[in-house]
């Protein structure tokens, strides 16, 4: 089988992590600092804070923005489940957005028009999250004006945006959003196996981060409530997790990203060729804006006939390509019809649900493969 996405592991990555188990440290040493100081500078961001997933990296951001019960918090229905449950780990009510139908990201004027319904409810959200689907930006500079007029904080989740610019800035600058998250999971542009961080300009924000991912504990004299006992001494501040990324993954992680460059330029290359191969074929295929360079994490192409998706779908699979489906929305899915959610409440994100199928794309993919892909689907589509 094809996968849909899968990671790319070379002989520098495993010499990386070797070097860290024969090191003195294999979590809490010079590996992490370095893997943050390193994704600090591929964003221009301020601050990087890595952690061991990007839920817990959405999970910190939400309590470092003061997230709790009584708030509310908004994202994109069609994304992985931890983009909304991670106000639900805060306590604060969700609720979703509707999609553009081409992109699938966050519509801005359904934005504009369910902030404008909440200011007359006085249900404005604390915290939105826009999504950035398949690696391509949301109009960041669109929502940060809303923000400012709406009175309300943005997390990006970029899980998939990774290395991916939005008006020729790197995603992760944070210059429309409060803190910007990404995930190293395998089938994600870099991995760390599990992890991800959470990157922010505000010097205050990351320091409620560092101390929510361990424990709340700081041996940092200038925040103890009195002083040191000694050289032992530390003081636990706030209620924190053990979310810590190890050494292990952070070596793999800044490894890797040695390489970001190049896996995203050969992204674009089957992005483009995928682009040729598909064009006279009855599928919407994937367009980002002139303001974007998409990471192209997935591939995601909408058939004209919906009906035939579980056809063409099957059909792939059975010929031996791992498609797959990015996402059900989320709304429907039985924790969040047990919220109140249900079918029909967000039609585009529902009818951009029931229409597509994600194409394998990965660094290794070759040029045949994605032939023999493009002409399977052309058979079942026809
Ligand atoms: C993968 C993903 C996550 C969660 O990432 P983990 O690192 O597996 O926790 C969150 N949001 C989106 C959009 C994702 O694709």
């Amino acid at each position: 089988m094809i996968p849909y996405g899968r990671q790319h592991i070379s002989q520098q990555d495993i010499d990386a992590v070797i070097e860290v188990l024969q090191s003195d440290f294999l979590t809490q040493g010079p590996a992490v600092p370095a893997f943050e100081q390193r994704l600090c500078e591929l964003t221009t961001a301020a601050q990087a804070v890595a952690v061991n997933s990007a839920t817990s990296a959405l999970h910190i951001a939400c309590l470092a923005l003061g997230v709790g019960p009584g708030s509310r918090v908004w994202t994109s229905p069609i994304s992985f489940v931890a983009s909304a449950n991670c106000a639900r780990y805060c306590g604060a009510t969700v609720d979703f957005v509707d999609v553009e139908p081409d992109t699938g990201n966050m519509a801005i004027d359904k934005l504009r028009q369910k902030l404008e319904q909440a200011r007359s409810s006085d249900t404005l959200p604390q915290v939105v999250i826009p999504v950035h689907l398949a690696g391509a930006s949301c109009d960041m500079q669109q929502i940060h004006y809303l923000a400012n007029e709406f009175d309300f904080k943005i997390i990006e989740d970029a899980s998939h945006a990774v290395g991916a610019s939005y008006q020729d800035e790197p995603v992760g600058c944070c210059r429309y959003s409060d803190i910007t998250v990404f995930s190293f999971h395998p089938v994600k542009i870099i991995t760390t196996a599990e992890g991800g961080a959470a990157l922010t300009n505000s010097a205050e924000l990351a320091e409620k981060m560092r101390l929510l991912r361990s424990h709340g504990i700081s041996r940092d004299e200038s925040l103890m409530s009195e002083p040191s006992h000694g050289a032992w001494y530390y003081q636990q501040l706030l209620l924190g997790l053990n979310y810590r990324m190890t050494d292990l993954q952070a070596a793999l992680g800044l490894s890797q990203s040695q390489r970001l460059l190049p896996i995203i330029q050969k992204r674009q290359l089957l992005a483009a060729h995928y682009q040729r191969l598909l064009t006279t074929l009855p599928v919407g295929i994937p367009e980002p804006e002139a303001f974007n360079i998409s990471a192209w994490h997935l591939y995601i192409i909408r058939l004209h006939d919906k009906t035939k998706r579980k056809a063409v779908f099957d059909g792939l699979r059975d010929a031996g390509i791992g498609v797959n489906v990015h996402y059900i929305p989320i709304h429907t899915q039985p924790y969040y019809q047990q919220l109140g959610f249900d079918w029909g409440d967000f039609p585009v994100a529902e009818d951009f649900y029931e229409r597509i199928i994600s194409l394998p794309i990965f660094p290794e993919l070759t040029g045949e493969q994605q032939q023999f892909i493009a002409e399977k689907l052309a058979e079942l589509v026809k």
